[in-house]
């Protein structure tokens, strides 16, 4: 767009210099076509002047008054001689003298009518003759006076270094006229190209605003006036990645709206809920209507760090959530669900990237809708290499017991012993490489592979508490515990356990729903009559949802690494913790530091009164349980 806009911007510069150049070129030709034209009947003036003079020096070498007052013969044969120079340009030619007084009076007039007699006075212009005849010089003056006069051409007669008489050459303004007949057509000329041109500018300009509007609207949708895919296609060539995080956003149950509204108030609710987003976005960002009522945001990163898109997504998800949409009788309540990508640079692609923002919107649908989820792994190296494994290889991982778990070790703050372990679940790919979850959970979800693999992780987490009898945690997801067919794996596993299950902990991620889920509250509690004991994760992230207090029963809280991480240098991370350790010790909840990972930071929580601290500073994650000597 910027491209098209610049050539034609370069197009009119070249034709406005085109005519500015023809503009002055042609009034230098039309002056040097007058200034010659106006030389070459100076000089025919010069010639005549001079044949004059010649003329009557040699019938009248000396004393021409006196011998022309006497000899009127000798007077109209000189005046013969001046009459056929007379035409259309040269009007008068005629020889006057100086009397004592110093009038001009005539010797001889070459003119027909109303002829200048012998010695008759004529009124001249005073100040040029008189210098012509003190200087001894020819002169040429313009007339201002006279309508058909234009200029006169003065040349003296001097005999023996006196000035007897001055021969005077009329030029008519038929001259001037006739040259400026000639430029006439020039100037014509001229005059069509310019209207040519200028017509031809003003359809340029026409097909030029036509150009960009019709390229506008092929990159923006009609409905919500948001860039549409073809937009997305043309940035996608040029944009720096690594400037952005992606949110890809759906309307949750849109159907429902269209179904039980009709389709108008549902493009109403589209336009509506597009240009919430757009209030809550600056001009650094990119919105692109993705699909039906899908939307795509580029967010652009500033120093703000990781979580800005998270913070933004928010705004957007609280505001679309408070907002009514009231369209004549109907009052709407709608939420969105999103997904983030806050470092897009770890894919392959930026088209990996949108993927995989979807793919965290699909678990926000999954886990309840009205979410956000944000792709922010900090425990695995992102190799932007490595690709997700495919559902196959992830299959014979899994029938080929390359499905593995790394235990990290937490410790009491207080005796800075061991009291219990983090199962994480990892596996080897066929080159023996150990493999994240960020890699394969995302590829498997909602397949019976992943029911597979949740059975396979409780068995082998059973084993390891069979064996060493310690405490274990595993992570499950809101969604594991409301999935019929996952939850009846973890009964089963748990009947099949029950001697053991007390050594269980269940930390559950993305529980944050808002409303009370019977069937979420009820399988928890089911859980925890084996004497399971239940954790939350990442308390604290996002909107922390205390409600979940209330509808189910809670042992420990996870507080999120976020806040932990940077407790040394903010001081609104240790308020917020502080916060959360008052309201965990009176409601008689244990409490677990995460991401610990410096000597600042432990010293900090431990000081804080946490109750258990789990991080790189203390204790990595690795194959065996660490067993303290
Ligand atoms: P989910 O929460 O899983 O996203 O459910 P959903 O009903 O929003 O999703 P689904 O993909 O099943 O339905 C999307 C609906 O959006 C179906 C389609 O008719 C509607 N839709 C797509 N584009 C437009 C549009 O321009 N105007 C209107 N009114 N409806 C649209
Ligand atoms: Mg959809
Ligand atoms: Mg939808």
């Amino acid at each position: 767009m910027k491209t098209l806009f610049k050539i034609y911007v370069l197009i009119f510069v070249f034709i406005i210099t085109s005519i500015i150049y023809l503009y002055v070129s042609l009034d230098k030709t039309q002056g040097i076509l007058t200034d010659n034209i106006n030389n070459l009947f100076i000089s025919q003036a010069q010639e005549m002047s001079n044949n004059i003079q010649g003329e009557i020096v040699h019938y009248v070498p000396n004393h021409l008054y006196k011998i022309l007052e006497k000899d009127i013969k000798l007077r109209h044969f000189l005046e013969q001689t001046l009459s056929p120079m007379i035409n259309q340009s040269f009007q008068y030619i005629f020889v006057l003298y100086k009397d004592k007084d110093g009038s001009y009076r005539y010797l001889l007039d070459g003119s027909k009518e109303d002829k200048g007699e012998f010695s008759e006075k004529l009124n001249v212009e005073k100040k040029q003759w008189n210098s012509v005849y003190k200087n001894q010089k020819t002169d040429i003056f313009r007339h201002k006076k006279f309508a058909t006069l234009w200029m006169t051409y003065l040349k003296p007669i001097v005999i023996d270094g006196k000035t007897e008489a001055i021969i005077a050459i009329d030029f008519s303004t038929k001259i001037p006229k006739n040259i400026s007949e000639v430029l006439t057509p020039l100037n014509n000329i001229f005059y069509y190209i310019f209207i040519a041109v200028f017509i031809m500018l003003l359809i340029l300009l026409y097909q030029t605003i036509l150009n960009l509007k019709t390229k506008k609207e092929s990159i923006t949708d009609p409905l919500t006036k948001t860039y549409n895919r073809n937009y997305l296609k043309e940035i996608l060539e040029h944009i720096n990645i690594e400037k952005y995080q992606i949110i890809m956003l759906d309307i949750d149950h849109f159907k429902n709206v269209n179904d039980l509204y009709g389709h108008n108030i549902g493009d109403y609710v589209l336009r509506d809920i597009a240009s919430l987003i757009q209030n809550e976005i600056t001009s650094d960002d990119m919105f692109i209507r993705y699909g039906g009522e899908e939307f795509l945001l580029f967010i652009h990163k500033e120093k703000k760090g990781l979580d800005q898109a998270n913070s933004i997504a928010e705004n957007i998800r609280h505001t679309i959530q408070q907002h009514s949409f009231d369209y004549k009788e109907s009052m709407l309540q709608i939420t969105v669900s999103m997904g983030i990508t806050c470092k897009p640079n770890h894919f392959k692609s930026i088209s990996d990237a949108i993927k995989n923002a979807d793919k965290m919107l699909y678990i926000a649908k999954r886990d309840g809708r009205n979410k956000v989820i944000t792709q922010i792994d900090e425990d695995y190296v992102i190799d932007p290499t490595t690709q997700n494994l495919g559902i196959n290889e992830i299959k014979d991982a899994i029938e080929n017991s390359r499905l593995f778990c790394q235990y990290q070790a937490l410790f009491s703050a207080k005796t800075g012993k061991i009291t219990k372990y983090e199962a994480l679940v990892r596996l080897k790919d066929s080159e023996n490489t150990t493999v994240y979850p960020n890699r394969f959970i995302t590829t498997v979800l909602h397949t019976n592979i992943y029911n597979q693999m949740t059975k396979e992780i409780l068995h082998t987490v059973f084993s390891k508490i069979r064996q060493n009898r310690v405490a274990i945690s595993v992570n499950l997801n809101f969604s594991d515990i409301i999935n019929t067919d996952i939850f009846k794996i973890i009964i089963a596993k748990l009947e099949q356990n029950a001697d053991f299950a007390p050594w269980l902990i269940v930390e559950l991620l993305e529980y944050e729903v808002l409303e009370a889920n019977e069937i979420f509250a009820e399988n928890i509690k089911k859980i925890r009559s084996y004497g399971v004991k239940i954790a939350i994760d990442d308390f604290g992230a996002g909107f922390a949802n205390y409600n979940v207090f209330q509808i189910i029963p809670i042992d420990i809280v996870k507080i999120d690494g976020s806040l932990i991480k940077n407790i040394d240098t903010s001081k609104k991370s240790k308020i917020i913790v502080q916060s959360i350790i008052v309201l965990t010790q009176e409601l008689g909840i244990d409490t677990v530091a995460e991401f610990v990972h410096s000597k600042e930071v432990y010293e900090i929580v431990k000081s804080l009164g946490i109750t258990t601290i789990q991080g790189f500073y203390l204790a990595r994650p690795q194959d065996d349980l660490l067993i303290e000597k």
